[in-house]
Order: C-alpha cells, then structure tokens, then sequence
C-alpha cells in the first residue's frame, strides 16, 4: 500500500457515460503499471460542465477525458490550451499542470501515432473523407507533421469549406474542399485515405460511397470508426491490397497519450488494446 493511501485520480466526464469502454483501458495502464491511480466516469449533463471542472479542481484530479459537446464548452473554464488543441478548437483531455487546468486533443494525435506506425503522413497526398470534429482533429495533427496536400470531401459544404479555409490559413497548408456527391474516385497519386466520418458507426455493411476501383494496393487506408473495427471500408480496401488501420488504434493510443501526460509513463497500448476490446466484446 502506497504511504498515500489515497489514489489519484483521473476521470472522463461524457453525456450519457454508461458502459464507457475506455474505463477498462485505461485502469488496464494503471494496473499494469503498478500506479495507484483510479479513472472515474462521471455523467456530466451540459448544464453542469462548470461545476464540474470547479470540483475536480477542488478536489485534486490529476485530470479528466471529455466528449461532445464538453469538448469544445469546456475551453474557457480552463486556464490554457496546447497548440493543436487551439488549433483544433476543441479539448479532450485536460492534464493538471502545477495549479493549473491545461487543455489539450489527443484524438488527432492518437491517430497520428497509429498511421505514424505504417506510414508518416510527411510530404503525403491525402484525402479525407468528413468535416466534423474527429476530421478537424486528424487535418490539424497530419498538418502539422507536413503533409503535403490535403483533399477534404464531405457531404455538407458549409462544414467542409470551413474546414479547408480553416486548414489553409491557419497552418498554411495545400488544401481542397469536393462536395461529395456520387462514389467518390480516389486520385491515383494519393497516398493515404481516411475515412473521418461517422459513416459504418454500429454497422458492419454501412458503405462509403466511393468507387473502390480506385483503391491501389500502395495505399494506406484508416478508418476513425472503431466499432465494429473492420468497417466495411477497411475490408474492401483490404482485399485490393491497401495497408488498412481501423479506429481502435486511434482509440487506444489516445488513451496511451493521455495517461503519459497524466502520469509521466509510457503505458504498454498492448495491454491497453486487449483491455479495451474485452471492455467491447470484440
Ligand atoms: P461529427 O458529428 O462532428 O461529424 C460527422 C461527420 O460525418 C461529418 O463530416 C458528416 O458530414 C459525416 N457524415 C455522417 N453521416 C454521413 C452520411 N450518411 N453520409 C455522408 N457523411 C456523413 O462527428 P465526429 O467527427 O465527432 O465523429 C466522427 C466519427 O469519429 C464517429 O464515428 C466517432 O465515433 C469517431 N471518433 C473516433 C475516435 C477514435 O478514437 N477512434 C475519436 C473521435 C471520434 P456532414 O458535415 O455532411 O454532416
């Protein structure tokens, strides 16, 4: 028993947190790691983020996952944000620095570190298909790393336009918006395919409207959607000999960034992963 017998604490405050997978994964990193850290789910309606943050302050959290829409509310009751964060306008795990509350995205950079495993996003051709907020999170994280064009094609133009402005003038980066209509043809010169909708979300036969024909086996291919991790994206691309990469990776190294800036370890993802897909039934 540590002489503190209180643990630490870490938490992830969600609409709706019933049966959160992610307890599982990241308690696996701290049993694992022999650390006398506890993570808690709390359900946090709107209404009530503020006091929320004022009591995990009050009450010494280390610091606390969000999901939408605290991810974004949440900003101005912290006391700084990291610089993709700002750039992505949205928080996902905040980490107490010293004193204070500090926000910062790691959705973006647990993708990264997954595709960063089968392929550096640095000088590549890219298209993207979603506008939304795990696609704002990827394009700043790839962006930043030097990628060397980004294609953003989304159903909704007024998300999508927003999103490439956004992307051109702050990060200064090579950018265009399609409209998505029809099956999309993927341009023979790219290099990485992402799937950064919520389309194949809780259904396995879900179809991208894409023409696969234009799938060459010397793209990567990563979907965002992590259940059920083979989404029909990844299988069809899959067979036309694409390296695919499924949203559990995204998932899972999200956590792994987010216990290191929590606690200063690097948890093993393997043991993480098997946690969280025990947690899933998967
Ligand atoms: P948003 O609601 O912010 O964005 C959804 C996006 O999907 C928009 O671009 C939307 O297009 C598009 N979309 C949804 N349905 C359709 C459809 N039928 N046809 C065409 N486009 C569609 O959601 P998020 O960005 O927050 O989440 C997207 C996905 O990412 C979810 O499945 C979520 O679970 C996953 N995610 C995974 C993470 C991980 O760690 N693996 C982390 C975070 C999110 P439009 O603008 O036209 O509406």
């Amino acid at each position: 028993m540590p002489a503190n017998f209180l643990p630490s604490l870490v938490g992830s405050m969600s609409v709706g947190a019933a049966g959160n997978p992610t307890v599982a994964m990241v308690e696996a990193a701290f049993c694992h790691h022999g650390l006398h850290w506890r993570y808690v789910n709390m359900e946090v309606p709107p209404a009530g983020l503020a006091d929320a943050v004022r009591g995990a302050r009050a009450m010494g959290f280390r610091g606390f996952n969000l999901s939408m829409p605290h991810k974004v509310a949440v900003i101005p009751l912290l006391d700084g944000v990291g610089e993709s964060a700002a750039l992505i306008g949205a928080v996902n795990c905040v980490v107490r620095r010293g004193e204070q509350l500090i926000g910062e995205n790691t959705d973006g950079k647990g993708f990264l570190k997954s595709l960063q495993e089968v392929c550096h996003p640095r000088g590549k051709n890219i298209v993207m298909f979603g506008a939304g907020g795990a696609a704002r999170a990827v394009a700043v994280e790839i962006g930043l790393v030097g990628a060397k064009h980004i294609t953003v094609v989304n159903r909704g133009e007024q998300r999508g336009r927003n999103l490439t402005d956004h992307l051109g003038k702050a990060l200064a980066l090579s950018v265009a918006f399609v409209p998505w209509a029809d099956d999309f043809t993927i341009p023979a010169d790219t290099d990485i395919v992402i799937n950064a909708t919520s389309i194949g979300l809780y259904d396995a036969e879900a179809r991208l409207e894409l023409n696969l024909d234009s799938l060459k086996p010397n793209m990567v291919v990563a979907d965002v959607v992590f259940s059920p991790p083979q989404t029909r994206l990844l299988r069809d691309a899959a067979a036309r000999g694409c390296r695919t990469l499924d949203g559990l990776g995204m998932l899972v190294n999200q956590g792994v960034i987010g216990v290191q800036y929590w606690t200063g370890v690097n948890p093993d993802p393997a043991a993480m992963r098997r946690a969280l897909e025990e947690a899933m039934g998967v």
